[in-house]
């Protein structure tokens, strides 16, 4: 019998036993009190045109969280035509992924190259597999 998955909370860094979530059940209280305060200030008309900064601001939730609430699909950025999050590499405000078109961009060149480069080792190992062994035996002795 284990004693269950104890891990450390996401957000407070308590030990606690792991079930569904990453955070503590304290965590998930605070993290729901959180959303209420942002859905509410949402709900209101004048403020459909905030930034993830001025919801920040006026509700008292860090940007980080109302960042994973947006990824959860929890506040809607189709209903909050300003809103959105920062890009994790510049911090350009981005309304879906990880990256803003850029550092996608860039991201996706570099990784284009990595492939490159893989392949290119791939090639003269073959290469050198075929001069080595061009007069293999199918069975070994
Ligand atoms: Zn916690
Ligand atoms: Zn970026």
């Amino acid at each position: 019998m284990s004693l269950g998955n104890l891990a450390n909370c996401s957000r407070c860094d308590t030990l606690f036993v792991k079930k569904l979530r990453d955070v503590c059940p304290k965590c998930y209280q605070e993290i729901e009190q959180e959303y209420d305060r942002c859905a509410k200030f949402l709900r209101k008309r004048e403020n459909r045109g905030a930034t993830i900064y001025q919801l920040s601001d006026a509700t008292d939730v860090s940007v980080k969280q109302i960042t994973k609430f947006i990824r959860e699909g929890r506040i809607s950025v189709l209903d909050n035509p300003n809103l959105g999050y920062p890009c994790e590499s510049c911090g350009t405000m981005i309304r879906a992924g990880n990256l803003c078109e850029t550092c996608g961009k860039s991201l996706k060149r570099l990784i284009d190259q990595q492939l490159e480069v893989e392949k290119r080792l791939e090639e003269d190992r073959q290469r050198a597999k075929g001069i080595g062994y061009r007069s293999r035996k199918g069975t070994d002795d």
